[in-house]
């Protein structure tokens, strides 16, 4: 806080401290109600910063004290805060669905957090996920509290100059200027967690962000007290050097966890979004040992129950991977003396191979080790997970490999325009995205092809406009010729077709399919009767020199002079842009190289603004699309980048033979019905299926609350956790010494009757399971029928016959048996991997 605004806060009668409350909760940022009052007190730094603290800040006494003075300003403070307390006591969903759940914190740990441009602690999609989900969060009042990191620098900002080359810069982000405050403790001393790095004790800062009824716990190591090289740990999101990650996943699993322990948050419920925060597995664990006075195997056996992975890569490249010297360097104390193991046993946890002493350490094997649920982001990313983490699952059938699916969403309110809020509340009222969604689709078919049509023309007008100033303003910082600048007040016009293009730089998602062939993509731009316009932005990682070119290229295509009144390269791509775009463009373009986007979620946001979408069939476009909502490019299947220019081909053509004919075709109102009838399936089927009301309500009811019920379990009981271990270490040892006696196959009827007989020898025989199993004929989920174990076989030591029936709809050599691990408590085959079949 600065001092200013102390004083104010501290010499607050009842109106400031309420304007400091509202100021410090980003829930303004999707909640417009209050955007008025901060825009009275400081219009151009409103609109500029969108940020209400920053006006807090810099607004004078005089004018503050001024405008509260006013009737109707105190008059709409008073509203505001009570329909803040409102939305924040009253109770939602979670508490009126699941009232007497035991679940009382779910922590969510995320090495991004995108929520408001005002705090820029995020780089794209993963902090877009994050985001969206603890806003979702908060609707829904689901008892979740955010883990992340403040960066002092964030992510770079970009700026591009006239050669089209990418400048990346780092902008300073003063903590006292964001929507932050000091986490204090009980004595009123601001909260810092120690952690012991080689040679000197770390500390680490902790912040609290407010997001309505959630928080937002964000940790920093600018810390005077630290090693200089140590207080630049969170200086930036994503640094280079696989050193610097490793201390900030340090920082985010280690530190995050004991985090909520000192503020005495007992969760039930540890979400890693992405294996950057698997080192929480390790420090919950520790946390458990400290309690509970048990050795570490005790304590991980115990807390994986309560935590859940979300994968968010399709490709094995992604994950996180560390030379085993850099673990060594930085967890042989750790090991030993926090958790009382061996160096090489908390390697062996990231790795497939336990054995192999030059495996790197994989943050995603850990955080699947130490898990009881693993998920992927969209149906086809489970898919692909499946494949790629059956390694560690060999001889188990790819389907059964434990990665479910929960497709990401997005927070609707956040993205939606002031105009399509007020179509929505007209058909569907004003709390609908707080509850379960269910009647929305419906209410809104009821709407007229006028109103929808109406939309449109006021969300795009909109976006001209706004990428006219936008544009002039680029250009002039960069040292334009003010002709030029004065011609960008002139691009773009507000009936044209508009198609919007704007996300990560990078090769695998094709940025510049649409420009392969620039002569027709120019045809296709000035078609004298049928134009159309193209708004693109977009950063490229500083080290990422492919995804700069790209970059370069469309830069130096829109400064064509033919093709500069239709299409503009907006610099410096982040959430405010996004929410321009998405709701100003009439159709948005994906161009990802299946199966790379393991979800995307740009596309999602313009479904609430009735804005449609073309994209690569990949990720959640692979699930959501049908003819009538949209169009797809590609066959739907994986081509290794063969299929470059044949997919550039479907889309020019797609373009002119489909999309452009139909935004044109209008009747004798002028609206294009064929074009609204897709609009208004889009927006009735989509945006309630693709929002993150949805993913969060997935994440509670499939896995949080099964998460804290069977943690708790385990936590409550004196010898679980041990009894687990132990059955585990019996599969471990005596695994190999079972074996299969003489297997019969009889037909009765409609049945066949499976007799296996099962030496055991070693192996108690409650700790395994039999089971006849056959592949699904259609690929589905196979048939799977557990066999009841009968009489001991004479004259044999543990050994037994077991019997089971299956349909004999197909020939019995579809069949065969097979021998499981099983506990009533554990989760196979995420626990015991251990598989034997018979053939
Ligand atoms: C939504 C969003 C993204 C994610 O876009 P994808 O198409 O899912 O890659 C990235 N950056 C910003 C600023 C966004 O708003």
């Amino acid at each position: 806080m600065t001092e200013a605004v102390q004083r104010t806060a501290a010499m607050a009668d009842g109106p400031l401290e309420s304007l400091v409350q509202l100021a410090l909760d980003l829930r303004w940022s999707w909640h417009h109600t209050s955007d008025e009052l901060w825009r009275r007190l400081e219009p151009e730094l409103w609109d500029l910063t969108q940020n209400a603290w920053v006006i807090l800040q810099t607004v004078s006494q005089q004018k503050l004290k001024a405008t509260l003075e006013q009737p109707a300003m105190m008059q709409l403070l008073e509203e505001l805060i009570a329909e803040r307390r409102s939305a924040i006591e009253s109770p939602g969903w979670f508490r009126q669905t699941h009232a007497d759940s035991p679940l009382t914190c779910v922590a969510y740990f995320s090495m991004e957090f995108m929520l408001s441009e005002a705090l820029p602690i995020y780089s794209g999609g993963l902090g877009n996920v994050a985001g969206d989900q603890l806003k979702a969060a908060s609707d829904l009042d689901i008892p979740v509290v955010g883990i992340g990191l403040l960066y002092q620098q964030g992510y770079f900002r970009q700026q591009i100059d006239a050669e089209g080359l990418q400048q990346a810069l780092y902008p300073f982000n003063d903590p006292g200027q964001l929507p932050i405050t000091p986490v204090r403790d009980a004595a009123g001393e601001w909260l810092r967690i120690p952690v012991v790095l080689p040679g000197f004790k770390l500390w680490i800062r902790v912040w609290q962000a407010v997001v309505g009824r959630t928080r937002l716990y964000l940790l920093d190591t600018n810390d005077p007290a630290n090693l200089p090289s140590y207080r630049g740990i969170t200086s930036e999101l994503y640094p280079s050097g696989a050193e610097a990650r490793l201390r900030q996943e340090m920082v985010l699993g280690i530190a995050g966890w004991r985090l909520l322990r000192s503020l005495g948050l007992h969760a039930e419920v540890c979400h890693m979004n992405e294996g950057h925060a698997a080192f929480a597995v390790l420090e919950r664990a520790h946390g458990w040992m400290l309690d509970h006075k048990q050795p570490f195997d005790i304590a991980l056996a115990v807390t994986r129950a309560g935590n859940l992975f979300t994968t968010h890569t399709p490709v094995e490249a992604g994950f996180d991977r560390f030379a085993p010297q850099l673990i060594e360097q930085y967890f042989t104390l750790y090991a030993e003396q926090a958790l009382g193991i061996p160096l090489k046993y908390l390697l062996a946890l990231g790795r497939q191979n336990p054995e192999d002493s030059s495996e790197p350490f994989n943050m995603a094997y850990l955080a699947i080790r130490g898990s009881c649920a693993i998920n992927g982001v969209s149906k086809l990313h489970g898919q692909v997970s499946r494949r790629i983490f059956q390694p560690l699952f060999p001889r188990w059938p790819q389907l059964e490999v434990p990665v479910t699916a929960i497709t990401n969403g997005v927070h609707t309110p956040s993205w939606d325009s002031a105009a399509s809020d007020a179509l929505w509340t007209r058909s569907c009222g004003k709390g609908r995205w707080l509850g379960s969604l269910k009647t929305l689709e419906e209410s809104l078919r009821c709407v007229s092809d006028e109103e929808f049509w109406e939309l449109r023309a006021v969300s795009r007008r909109e976006l001209v406009e706004y990428t006219r100033v936008r544009l002039a303003r680029e250009l002039a910082a960069r040292g334009e010729h003010p002709q030029q600048v004065a011609v960008a007040g002139q691009v773009f016009d507000s009936n044209t077709l508009t198609i919007g293009f704007a996300r990560r730089f990078t090769a695998y998602k094709r940025p510049n399919l649409l420009l392969h062939d620039p002569e027709r993509l120019i045809r296709i731009l000035t078609n004298r009767d049928f134009p159309v316009q193209l708004v693109l932005a977009g950063k490229a990682h500083p080290q990422d020199f492919v995804g700069q070119q790209l970059i370069q290229q469309w830069v130096r295509f829109v400064h064509r002079p033919e093709v500069r009144p239709h299409a503009v390269f907006l610099s410096d791509h982040d959430m405010h842009l996004t929410e321009h775009l998405v709701q100003g463009v009439d159709l948005w373009l994906n161009t990802p190289r299946r199966p790379w986007e393991a979800c995307g979620t740009s596309g999602m946001k313009v479904l609430v603004n009735g804005g449609l979408n073309i994209s690569v069939l990949d990720g959640w476009w692979a699930e959501a699309f049908s003819p009538e909502i949209g169009w797809a490019i590609g066959d739907g299947q994986e081509h290794d980048g063969a299929r470059d220019a044949q997919d550039a081909n479907q889309l020019y053509q797609l373009l002119e033979e489909r999309v452009i004919p139909e935004f044109y075709h209008r009747n004798s109102q002028g609206i294009p019905a064929r074009w609204v009838a897709r609009m208004k399936e889009s927006m009735a089927r989509l945006t309630s299926a693709f929002s993150s009301n949805r993913a969060v309500r997935e994440y509670t009811e499939q896995h949080y609350l099964p998460a804290a019920t069977a943690y708790l379990k385990r936590a409550r009981s004196e010898t679980l956790g041990a009894e687990l271990l132990e059955w585990r270490q019996h599969l471990d040892r005596h695994w190999h010494t079972i074996r299969f006696g003489t297997l019969t196959v009889l037909q009765e009827k409609e049945r066949f009757l499976f007799s296996a007989q099962l030496y055991l020898n070693s192996l108690p025989a409650n700790s395994i399971q039999m089971e006849i199993f056959a592949d699904s004929p259609t690929g589905g989920h196979p048939l799977i029928e557990v066999m009841q174990r009968g009489p001991d076989l004479v004259g044999s030591q543990n050994a037994y016959l077991y019997t089971g029936s299956v349909p004999a709809d197909r020939p019995s050599q579809d069949f065969t048996v097979r021998v499981v691990p099983f506990h009533p408590e554990a989760s196979v085959p995420i626990e015991a991997s251990h598989i034997l079949w018979q053939r």
